[in-house]
């Protein structure tokens, strides 16, 4: 388990982390998802031993690792920027924090070309990177980070630059591995959609703080609060509650009349703008297409989900 205690930084004048706890089980992807300038990369460069925090501990597996420098911490980074290196190949580039450590050549490689089976490029392993596409170089900086038995994986919007179908296979890849390896890993991103894939659990990062941690499907059924939802990508979202989509029943004999502001078809769903007199503009979805302007529309309430107001002070 990775686990961040407390841990408070500040840069000038803007908090970048405010008194955050974490714990990152092992054998699991936890999602730190935030917007721009959250703090994301910073938390992760705490961990890492590249960035001191002002206040605060890191534990891993049960140990602090405040004073172990970065290179000693056993932590794997992955990022956006590959980094490989031009003049190696592809089992080079993978053995090459191995070979950096002292293990000889022959061993290095017979280390990384299980690896390489695993994800797929053993068939490759005597190519030039630079011959290689964007996904299989992620591939090749995947194999590099794993190849000296991390005790924990740090993702920095690795997959950010691939498209879709690469983007599904890596994270489906990154998931296995790190079940294997019953390594602690952290996903920096700031899709929700990456992170409900890839993540057994995601954690909020908002204005410095952990809004909320839990499994996707809880967050999504039960945001804590407006930023939470936002965060995840909810629609239906007010500061004073959240209307879940499976909630709005289009067409349904005890709605009330609404006016459709416009629909759009999706694979095998509409999507409804519609004018609610209670709720304001709602989406909503429906099986069939609503050829009127004006539909029914029933709300269950008991699956809306309704957040304490906000404190006034006087
Ligand atoms: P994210 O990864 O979520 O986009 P970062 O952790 O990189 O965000 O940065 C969070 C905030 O801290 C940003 O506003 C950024 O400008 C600021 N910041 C990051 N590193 C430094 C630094 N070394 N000095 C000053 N400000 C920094
Ligand atoms: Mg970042």
């Amino acid at each position: 388990m990775l686990e961040f205690i407390d841990i408070c930084k500040r840069f000038r004048h803007k908090t970048v982390a405010d008194r955050i706890s974490l714990n990152i089980p092992s054998g699991s992807i936890t999602a730190v998802l935030g917007g721009s300038g959250s703090g994301k990369s910073t938390l992760l460069n705490i961990a890492a031993g590249l960035l001191k925090p002002d206040n605060g501990s890191v534990f891993l597996h049960g140990k602090c690792i405040d004073h172990i420098a970065a290179e000693n911490r056993g932590i794997a980074m992955m990022f956006q920027d590959v980094a490989l290196l031009p003049h190696l190949n592809v089992w080079q580039n993978a053995a090459f924090g191995l070979q950096m450590r002292g293990i000889d050549k022959h061993s290095a490689r017979r280390r990384v070309e299980p690896l390489l089976e695993e994800i797929g490029l053993h068939h490759m392993a005597e190519h030039p990177v630079s011959h290689l596409s964007g996904g299989e170089q992620q591939r090749v900086a995947l194999a590099r980070s794993l190849a000296y038995q991390p005790q924990a994986l740090l993702l920095d919007e690795p997959f950010s630059a691939l498209d879709t179908v690469l983007r599904g296979q890596l994270q489906q890849q990154v998931k296995n591995l790190v079940r294997e390896r019953n390594i602690p890993a952290i996903l920096v991103t700031h899709s929700p959609q990456e992170a409900c894939l890839t993540a057994e659990y995601v954690a909020l990062l908002h204005n410095g703080r952990i809004i909320q941690r839990d499994t996707p499907a809880n967050i999504l059924r039960t945001p804590a609060c407006a930023d939470a939802a936002k965060l995840m990508g909810c629609l239906n979202v007010s500061e004073s509650c959240y209307i879940p989509p499976e909630a709005i029943h289009i067409n349904h004999a005890q709605g009330s009349t609404c006016e459709i502001l416009n629909a759009v078809k999706l694979p095998e769903l509409w999507q409804l703008h519609i004018r609610h007199h209670q709720y304001g503009n709602l989406t909503g979805f429906h099986r069939e297409a609503v050829h009127e302007t004006m539909c029914r529309v029933w709300i269950d309430n008991t699956q809306i989900v309704h957040w304490p107001s906000p404190q006034h002070s006087f």
